[in-house]
């Protein structure tokens, strides 16, 4: 069952029109996440989602009811901004707390419910300080408790932890993954981070201009991106441009100096985009294997993560590529003369 639709919404500031006719259905207790550059409408949407800001068209129904005219306080939602300001001169208790005691919530049951809130997000030993005396994932992790205590029907997240520095908002990413399957709570939440985006969420969807270009888990839109925008906003990818023709048996994609016949691909003839993702590429200073496409490549740099080393490669008469190569025997030096092969399941045709 569908917890939250979104249907239709335009959205205008002015002359400016922030969101296209964005539509999106959300399952009960589903994580989603808004992912886009920015500028793409992620907050625009989720404060429509909050009641900050009407829609210009379209309407948002949760569990059959229509909440689109409602008032932000009837909406029941919880809210964490990026710096979403805590109460500074209460205490963690008395700022968690706060939301309960709107509700007129009795003194017994607040002091329960704060405790094991602070417990879910790992605070109880700081309940008696103030926001000033907590490091910035410690007062995200109130904000957080704030919007949950009161068990809201959705929590909307914009960007909670975008000022926090890579390990804690690594770290962070699994609490709220944990405090997410043990709530089972609809989760909504906006990040420009694809990384982020693929950790945490059920389901993703990729905002460019104002609209949504692909809504799917974290596998779909990696390995079958339905635009140029998400194969290349999500992920490190190869994009050979070229044309496919058909005959009724076979599909053969050419682009770029490439040839290669797709096995069961139904697409119909014209031009296409051929997607390689950097580690479905193998890197030799042998000609490739039978079976395999190779193209002579001469590397012009690397990274090197210890794990494997990510390879930039220049191909005659095609883009630069990208691939991963196993770095235990050692990297290629850059200069080097390598071949660069790949097979057809390796591949896919965008779109
Ligand atoms: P994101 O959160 O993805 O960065 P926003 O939703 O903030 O994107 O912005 C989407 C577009 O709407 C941008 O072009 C932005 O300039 C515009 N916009 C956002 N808020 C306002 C506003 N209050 N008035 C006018 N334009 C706005
Ligand atoms: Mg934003």
């Amino acid at each position: 069952m569908a917890a939250l639709e979104i249907q239709n919404i335009n959205k205008f500031y002015g002359a400016t029109q922030a969101l296209f006719d964005v539509s999106l259905s959300v399952g009960t207790g589903e994580f989603v996440t808004l992912l886009g550059p920015s500028g793409s409408g992620k907050t625009t949407l989720l404060k429509i989602l909050a009641g900050f800001e009407p829609v210009s068209a379209g309407a948002i129904t949760l569990n059959g009811q229509d909440v689109t005219k409602l008032s932000p306080e009837t909406r029941n939602f919880g809210l964490v901004f990026q710096g979403y300001a805590l109460f500074p001169h209460m205490t963690v208790f008395d700022n968690i707390a706060y939301p309960l005691r709107v509700r007129r919530v009795g003194r017994a049951e607040i002091a329960e419910r704060v405790s094991a809130i602070l417990d879910l997000v790992q605070l109880g030993r700081f309940v008696n300080r103030r926001p000033n005396e907590l490091s910035g994932g410690q007062q995200q992790r109130v904000a957080l408790a704030r919007a949950l205590v009161f068990k809201p029907d959705l929590l909307l997240l914009d960007e909670p932890m975008s000022a926090l520095d890579k390990k804690l908002r690594t770290d962070l990413q699994e609490e709220l993954r944990d405090i997410h399957r043990s709530l089972g709570t609809t989760f909504i939440n906006v990040t420009h981070d694809q990384e982020e985006a693929m950790h945490m969420s059920d389901r993703i969807a990729v905002m460019d201009q104002g609209r949504i270009e692909q809504f799917g888990t974290a596998f779909e839109l990696y390995r079958q991106p339905k635009s140029r925008f998400v194969a290349d906003f999500v992920g490190k990818s190869n994009i050979l441009e070229g044309v496919l023709d058909r005959s009724e048996t076979v599909a053969i994609f050419r682009g770029h100096g490439v040839e290669l016949a797709l096995p069961g691909c139904a697409r119909k003839g014209g031009p296409a985009d051929l997607l390689i993702r950097p580690e479905d590429l193998t890197v030799t200073r042998e000609p490739a294997t039978h079976g395999a496409i190779g193209l002579p490549a001469r590397v012009l740099h690397s990274t090197y993560s210890g794990d494997r080393a990510l390879y930039t490669l220049a191909v005659e008469g095609a883009p630069e590529f990208l691939a991963y190569g196993a770095a235990r025997s050692g990297i290629f030096d850059d200069g080097e003369s390598v071949t660069i092969s790949f097979t057809p399941d390796g591949c896919t045709l965008v779109g």
